[in-house]
């Protein structure tokens, strides 16, 4: 039920509401519970650009075919510690969950497990499958391809997406590390809030038509919609001096991690139209790895190294005018605290759209 303050919502049945929404879309209640449970884990970390502000997509994804609301989802090959999934053109969640768990298995017989997957579609937060290693005592890793939006070190086009990597480590009285970010200097929804704004963007973050470092976040998007050159800049920026070749790898090595190795779509290939613009089914790839801290050491000892790391880094000196350094997913598990104690705010147009697919549906809205 909504709480006093308008559009803030409990996480259970904002949950239930988003899995009635994909079972009516026809998509079996596990794969539902499991593309819910992602989404709005992202509202409760704080990350609402990729939680059920999103619904929409999917729902349409699903209503014009390009996302099947039940894929095959089959292993194609495996080997006891690797396996190559395929996606079926489902939803990235479900099989992105079930990779990760093969990962997982295959980490608890073997040591480690890396699943790579492809035929997949968006699939989320990166974070969430490398959270899921943490309960296992392993070291977790996701990654994914993604939309073009990315333009490589000296590029005019974007070829690339905003690649996301994530790695979790378990630690022990203290946070685990958990990194999760995209590979480019900011993801396309940053600059959408400034154009909302009308903010001008600092030049590190994107490149008009002919490649050139932009303050104009209006342009940028308006290019990218139209195919018309320039785009986002990999972490680092436009230039070598700044480290944007460095960013430009990681994009890269993802795109071969995610895209090359399961011959899902890489580059520019992931998301094909028909020559009159219509979109076609996509090929989304992910990769998943787990490792097991005691097939290295014992994991007490392990955890307890990790809990020194961070308090000396922790403990190191601030700079001037700062009082904290944070350790990456320190921030998201505090607001994941407050929001599961306080609820999760929504912003009045997911309400909004949240009530229109409840009611073209004929699915019950109660939140
Ligand atoms: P952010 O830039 O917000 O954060 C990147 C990482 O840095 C996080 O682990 C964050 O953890 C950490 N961090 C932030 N501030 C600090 C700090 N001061 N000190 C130490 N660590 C810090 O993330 P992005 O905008 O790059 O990505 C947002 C989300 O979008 C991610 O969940 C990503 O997986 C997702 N994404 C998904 C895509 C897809 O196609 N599926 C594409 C691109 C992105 P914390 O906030 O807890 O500090």
């Amino acid at each position: 039920m909504a709480k006093e303050t308008g559009y803030t919502v409990w996480a259970e049945p904002l949950k239930d509401f988003c899995t009635r929404v994909f079972e009516k879309m026809g998509v079996p209640l596990d794969d539902a519970e499991a593309t819910s449970d992602v989404l709005v884990l992202a509202n409760l970390r704080g990350i609402d650009s990729h939680g059920v502000a999103r619904l929409k997509r999917y729902v349409d994804g699903l209503r014009d075919g390009v996302m099947l609301a039940r894929p095959k989802i089959e292993v194609v090959h495996e080997t006891p510690t690797t396996a190559l999934m395929d996606g079926g053109s489902g939803l990235g969640q479900p099989v992105g969950v079930r990779g990760m768990q093969l990962a997982i298995e295959k980490a608890q017989k073997m040591g480690v497990g890396f699943v790579a997957v492809r035929n997949s579609n968006h699939y989320g937060i990166a974070g969430y499958y490398s959270l899921m290693a943490l309960e296992h005592d392993m070291i977790g890793i996701s990654t994914t391809n993604a939309a073009v939006l990315v333009v490589p070190t000296f590029g005019r086009d974007a070829v690339l997406g905003t690649n996301p990597l994530s790695v979790a480590v378990p630690a022990g009285g203290e946070r685990p590390f958990v990194l999760d970010m995209a590979t480019s200097v900011v993801t396309r929804g940053k600059l959408e809030v400034y154009e909302r704004m009308e903010k001008p963007v600092p030049l590190s973050w994107a490149t008009d038509e002919h490649g050139v470092p932009t303050s104009d976040a209006s342009r940028v998007l308006q290019n990218l919609l139209a195919c018309a050159g320039g785009g986002i800049l990999p972490l680092g920026g436009a230039r070598e001096e700044d480290g944007g070749h460095k960013g430009y790898g990681l994009a890269f090595l993802v795109d071969i991690l995610c895209g090359v190795l399961p011959l899902a779509g890489y580059a520019n290939t992931i998301y094909p139209k028909t020559p009159e613009g219509k979109p076609l089914p996509a090929n989304v790839g992910h990769f998943f790895g787990a490792m097991r801290v005691d097939a290295f050491r014992p994991v007490d000892e392990f955890k307890a190294t990790m809990d020194d790391m961070i308090r000396r880094l922790k403990n190191s000196a601030k700079a001037e005018g700062q009082d904290r350094i944070y350790i990456h997913g320190e921030k998201e598990f505090e607001v994941e605290d407050q929001r599961r104690e306080n609820g999760i705010p929504l912003h009045p147009k997911t309400v909004t759209m949240m009530k229109q697919i409840a009611q073209e549906l004929g699915v019950e809205y109660d939140l």
